[in-house]
C-alpha cells in the first residue's frame, strides 16, 4: 500500500479479499461426507416414499367395512391368514371375514384398507405364534394407521435443493431418496504456515527461549470448523528463503494459503517480504484490535489444489505482474503472531473468504448475541475491538458477557475462557459496564453457567 500508517477499515478489508472471490466447483462426495457442505446440484428423488402403501403400527390389516360395528363389548371376530412383516410382501390377500397380522413399515396386502392396533384387539402383543383368530375390539374407517405412498416423497420430487448446507439432520433425505453421493461446493483447502525462530512443535519440551507453536493448531482447527481441509506446512525459521520454500509448498496445494507471525515491521518479520517475492500484497494493516499487522495478497498456481502433490505442480508461482495470467488464483494470509490476533483474524477474514468458496450465502456463520457488559474496558478509539468475552443467560433470557480473563492478544487462557468476541466498533473508546454490545458467538457452552 502506498501509504504506509493507513488503517484499512475492517469492511473495506474483507470487500476487497472477497472482490474476486467465487464458490470452488463442484466434486461428488460419499453422503456422510458432504457433512458442512453446500449442495452443488438439487438433489432429486429416484424413486417415492414409502414406495408403497405400508402400516404404521403393529397390528391387524382388515378390511374396514367387516370391523364397522366392532366396539369394546362387542368385538368382531376375524380369521387370521396370516402374517406380514417389513422386507416383504403378503402371499395372499385378506378377504372378507379375515384378518392379517401385520408389523411396521411392512407392505399393506391386497384387499385390506385399514390397519387395527395390536392394543385394539385381543392378541397379545410381541407373542410371536400366530392366532388362528382375533377380536377387533374398534371401528376403524379406511385408511387408519396407512402411510400411503408417497407421503413423504414423490420420484421427481426435489428433495433438498442446489445450495442448501448439508447437516446430519438432512443426510437421511439423500439417502432415502435413493443416492449414496452428493455433489457439493469443494471445500476449500488452506495451507497453514507457522513462522519464528522461538517455535517448538506442539508437545515438544522447551528449550531456552523456546515456546509451543499454538497457532498451527488452533488454525487447523479453525479451517475445519469453517467447513475447510487444513494442510500443515510446518514451522518456518526466520529466514525469507526457507519461508519462501513453504509458501510455494503451500501454494501448489491449496486455495489459500495462511502464514503466522513475522509480518509486522521487526526485524525478522520476513513473511510480507516473501509474499511479495511470489505474487503481490494487496493490503495490510487493517483498523482492528487485536490483529492491526494483517497482510493479504495473491499469487498464482499452475493446475488444480486437489491434484497438487505432483512435483511438477511445484515452482510454477507466477511473480508480481503475471499472477493472473499464470491460472489458479491462491489467496495469501499473513496474520499477526500473538496467538489470540491470528486466531481473531482468522474469524474475521479467512473464515468468510473460505465460506465464499465453500458456497455459503451466510459468509459469517456464527449467531450474533446482543448482551450487557458486565465489565468496562479501554479501547482503541481508532480500532474495531474484540474483547474475549464469556456469556451467561439470566432467566428472562437476557445475556451477560464478562471479559474472559486477561486481553493481552497473548493470553491464550483468556481466549480459551470465551465464548464469543464482543464488538466494540470504531469511534468508541471506553466502554463502561453495563453498554450493549454484540457478541459474536463461537457456540455458547451453557454447561458453564457462570460463564467460566
Ligand atoms: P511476530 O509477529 O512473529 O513478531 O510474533 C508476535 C508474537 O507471537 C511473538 O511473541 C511470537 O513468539 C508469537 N508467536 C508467533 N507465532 C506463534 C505461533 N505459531 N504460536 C504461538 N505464538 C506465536
Ligand atoms: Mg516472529
Amino acid at each position: 500500500m502506498s501509504d504506509p500508517d493507513l488503517l484499512l477499515p475492517l469492511d473495506a478489508a474483507l470487500g476487497r479479499m472477497l472482490h474476486d472471490v467465487a464458490a470452488l466447483p463442484p466434486v461428488v462426495v460419499a453422503a456422510g461426507e458432504s457433512l458442512g457442505c453446500v449442495l452443488a446440484a438439487d438433489v432429486v428423488a429416484s424413486h417415492t416414499m414409502p414406495p408403497w402403501d405400508d402400516s404404521a403400527m403393529d397390528g391387524y390389516a382388515v378390511r374396514s367395512i367387516d370391523v364397522a360395528s366392532a366396539s369394546r363389548h362387542r368385538p368382531v371376530t376375524l380369521r387370521v391368514v396370516g402374517e406380514v412383516a417389513a422386507g416383504h410382501a403378503a402371499t395372499e390377500a385378506v378377504g372378507p371375514g379375515s384378518a392379517m397380522r401385520i408389523l411396521t413399515g411392512a407392505m399393506l396386502p391386497a384387499g385390506a384398507d385399514a390397519v387395527v392396533r395390536v392394543e385394539d384387539t385381543d392378541a397379545p402383543a410381541g407373542v410371536t405364534v400366530l392366532p388362528t383368530n382375533v377380536s377387533i375390539r374398534v371401528a376403524v374407517p379406511p385408511g387408519t394407521s396407512i402411510r400411503r405412498a408417497g407421503s413423504d416423497v414423490v420420484a421427481g420430487d426435489i428433495v433438498l435443493p442446489a445450495g442448501r448446507l448439508m447437516a446430519a439432520h438432512r443426510i437421511g433425505a439423500l439417502v432415502a431418496a435413493g443416492h449414496a453421493t452428493a455433489s457439493v461446493v469443494r471445500r476449500p483447502r488452506v495451507a497453514i504456515l507457522a513462522t519464528g525462530d522461538e517455535l517448538v512443535p506442539a508437545g515438544e519440551p522447551l528449550l531456552s527461549a523456546q515456546i509451543p507453536d499454538s497457532s498451527s493448531a488452533t488454525l487447523a482447527a479453525q479451517v475445519r470448523d469453517a467447513g475447510g481441509v487444513p494442510i500443515p506446512l510446518g514451522i518456518a525459521r526466520d529466514d525469507r528463503a526457507d519461508i519462501i520454500a513453504r509458501l510455494r509448498d503451500g501454494i501448489a496445494r491449496a486455495d489459500i494459503v495462511v502464514a503466522s507471525g513475522g509480518v509486522s515491521v521487526g526485524a525478522h518479520d520476513e513473511v510480507r517480504l516473501a509474499f511479495e517475492a511470489i505474487g503481490r500484497i494487496d493490503l495490510w494493516r487493517v483498523a482492528i484490535q487485536p490483529g492491526k499487522p494483517l497482510a493479504f495478497g495473491r499469487a498464482a498456481a499452475a493446475g488444480a489444489a486437489d491434484a497438487s502433490d505432483r512435483a511438477d505442480a511445484r515452482d510454477t508461482v507466477g511473480r508480481a505482474d503475471d499472477t493472473e495470467a499464470l491460472g489458479r488464483p491462491v489467496l495469501l494470509f499473513g496474520l499477526p503472531g500473538n496467538p489470540v490476533s491470528s486466531f481473531v483474524t482468522f474469524e474475521l477474514f479467512v473464515r468468510p473468504v473460505m465460506r465464499r468458496m465453500a458456497g455459503h450465502a451466510d459468509l459469517m456463520g456464527r449467531t450474533i448475541v446482543r448482551a450487557r457488559l458486565a465489565d468496562g474496558a479501554g479501547t482503541d478509539v481508532g480500532r474495531q475491538t474484540y474483547l474475549r468475552v464469556s456469556l451467561s443467560r439470566d432467566r428472562q433470557g437476557s445475556f451477560t458477557a464478562r471479559l474472559a480473563g486477561g486481553q493481552g492478544s497473548h493470553m491464550l487462557s483468556g481466549l480459551a475462557a470465551a465464548d464469543g468476541l464482543a464488538v466494540v466498533p470504531v469511534g468508541v473508546g471506553d466502554v463502561d459496564a453495563g453498554a450493549e454490545v454484540d457478541v459474536i458467538s463461537f457456540g455458547w457452552d451453557p454447561g458453564m453457567g457462570d460463564g467460566r
